[in-house]
């Protein structure tokens, strides 16, 4: 189990008023390959149809754009994964 503490730092820069949910993901269903350290599910919105990403049942592969005009991050709407 990886603390929070040991985890990789997020790959993306949020939108104000957004955060990170700083759970480790391994997996998604939507893709081979497994997720890239420091994708984390975003908070703030939602709330998202998954609990988490392992068990994501959007295989869509469309993302939706969450932007404040200066940072903006794709995520999945079924989950909330980063996948920018
Ligand atoms: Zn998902």
């Amino acid at each position: 189990m990886t603390t929070a503490a040991e985890l990789p730092a997020p790959i993306s820069v949020l939108p104000a008023g957004l955060t990170f949910r700083m759970v480790e993901v391994l997996t998604h269903p939507s893709s081979f390959y497994p997720v890239h350290p420091g994708r984390y599910v975003v908070e703030g919105v939602g709330p998202w149809d998954a609990a988490s990403p392992e068990v994501c049942t959007d295989l869509s592969n469309k993302g939706v754009w969450l932007s404040d005009g200066v940072n903006e991050v794709l995520v999945c709407p079924g989950c909330g994964l980063d996948c920018t």
